[in-house]
């Protein structure tokens, strides 16, 4: 294959997109018609998985191709760090014009997501008026570039304009669809009928809808630039979205199920036509495969690995493995998932400080869930203070939802996995990379996060 040099790259990500509520991914509804065009002619990923279950490690993993806690950027008090190198710098450096239009909130200068970026804006608004001042950008650029693209339109609390709230037959309901309502059926404090669950969905397909419609208009405005044969176009979303699968609601709640960490991934490359990939790839792999495409050289210490050799039709049985990791000083949820299978180990660290300390610790945790995880560490201190509350194991070709617990019948899997899961953990230790920066929040992102519900 022909190695091109100064092409474009359109880097989209669409914030909380569940993979299997679009269309193209074989969706009951008809949510995503623009983005089901794009994807007819480009490369197209069913195994692709994000490295965390949440905004701001998932796209730092997307821009520095490390585990969240390489780059380090793993709580909302954290910045990066900017002695790590990120993709667009390497771009920069390449030559390339950089720009990112983000909904901002850990997307802002504030967390260093600027950090390569000769342009950057990052306004929570629709897409829609993102359009415009993309195009106006684009229309003065002379040189190749990189260009970044995030919209939270598809994000919690749901609302979609009138006219996308189309998916409702019948009465439609008042709905609470906030990050805070979401937390307390995660919880098991707040009640969620089937009727308020059916009308909760519709409004996130109708926000799809909504994102949709205004991606058929970014398309065409760049096809009328004539930027469309040279540019590589990705879209992607950072994370999904749960709706009860698993008894929890939102994201972000030390769940590692597929209707969070499997993404949508769709690459129209200018060197490859139409194209299914079922091989399991990572977040992590893009930057390097990217770089490889473009002929760009960068020396990199990175967890992720180019996969050309996927569009070259070379394919793997085992494929990538790939690991995801959420922890905080009382409980630890780790998940790995290669060759079809996925292994789930949660564990809470039981002490008589965390005892003292739960209502300070886990400010939202309700009296019911505390009780719960308090009987859990009870009988957890009797085993040298640890409690795996927890080890699950899913065969995902044979139960793709994740219903049935394989960890007791099939100990020689649960085994290997465990087995990959300590590597990994351990080789965490010896190459972890500069500390994370303590961030200080500006008003108009404090602002951008309590409009989604953080903080
Ligand atoms: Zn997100």
């Amino acid at each position: 294959m022909e190695r091109v040099k100064k092409q474009n790259i359109i880097f989209l990500s669409i914030d909380s997109l569940r993979q299997s509520h679009l269309s193209c991914y074989g969706y009951k509804r008809k949510t995503t018609p623009n983005i089901d065009s794009f994807a007819a002619n480009a490369v197209k990923f069913t195994q692709c998985i994000a490295q965390a279950n949440w905004t701001l490690p998932s796209h730092f993993s997307m821009m520095t191709g490390m585990y969240p806690y390489f780059h380090g950027c793993t709580d909302e008090k954290k910045k990066l760090n900017p002695a790590i190198p990120v993709w667009p710098e390497i771009m920069r450096e390449a030559g390339y014009a950089t720009a990112a239009f983000t909904g901002g909130g850990y997307l802002s200068e504030d967390y260093n997501f600027n950090k390569g970026f000769s342009f950057f804006d990052a306004e929570k608004e629709p897409q829609t008026k993102k359009n415009k001042k993309i195009i106006s950008w684009l229309k003065g650029i002379q040189q190749p570039f990189f260009l970044f693209l995030h919209s939270f339109d598809v994000h919690h609390p749901y609302s979609p304009p009138p006219e996308f709230d189309k998916f409702t037959e019948g009465e439609k309901i008042d709905v609470d669809t906030s990050k805070t309502f979401f937390q307390s059926v995660s919880d098991g404090g707040g009640k969620l009928g089937e009727k308020e669950l059916g009308r909760i969905v519709d409004l996130y397909d109708g926000g799809i809808s909504f994102f949709d419609s205004s991606f058929g208009e970014l398309i065409s405005g760049i096809k009328e630039l004539g930027f469309w044969e040279d540019t590589f176009f990705i879209v992607t979303a950072d994370h999904g979205e749960e709706f009860l699968d698993h008894g929890r609601m939102g994201h972000s709640d030390y769940s590692f199920y597929d209707e969070l960490i499997k993404v949508p991934l769709l690459v129209k490359s200018p060197l490859h036509g139409a194209l299914k990939i079922d091989d399991q790839i990572r977040h992590i792999d893009l930057m390097p495969t990217l770089l490889e495409l473009l002929g760009i050289r960068a020396n990199l210490k990175i967890h992720g690995k180019s996969f050309v050799p996927l569009l070259e039709g070379v394919t793997s049985a085992r494929g990538r493995i790939a690991f995801n990791e959420m922890r905080t000083n009382v409980r630890v949820i780790r998940s790995v998932r290669a060759g079809g299978w996925k292994l789930i180990k949660r564990e809470f660290m039981a002490s008589k400080v965390f005892e003292k300390n739960w209502r300070k610790w886990l400010p939202r945790y309700t009296k019911k869930a505390f009780l719960l995880m308090k009987g859990n560490l009870r009988r957890g201190t009797k085993k040298k203070k640890v409690l795996t509350s927890g080890v699950e194991l899913y065969s995902l070709k044979s139960d793709p939802h994740e219903r049935e617990n394989l960890a007791v019948k099939n100990r020689e899997k649960l085994k290997e996995l465990e087995e990959e899961l300590k590597n990994w953990v351990e080789s965490q230790g010896s190459t972890a990379l500069k500390e994370p920066l303590k961030v200080t929040l500006e008003e108009k992102t404090q602002n951008q996060l309590k409009g989604l519900g953080y903080l």
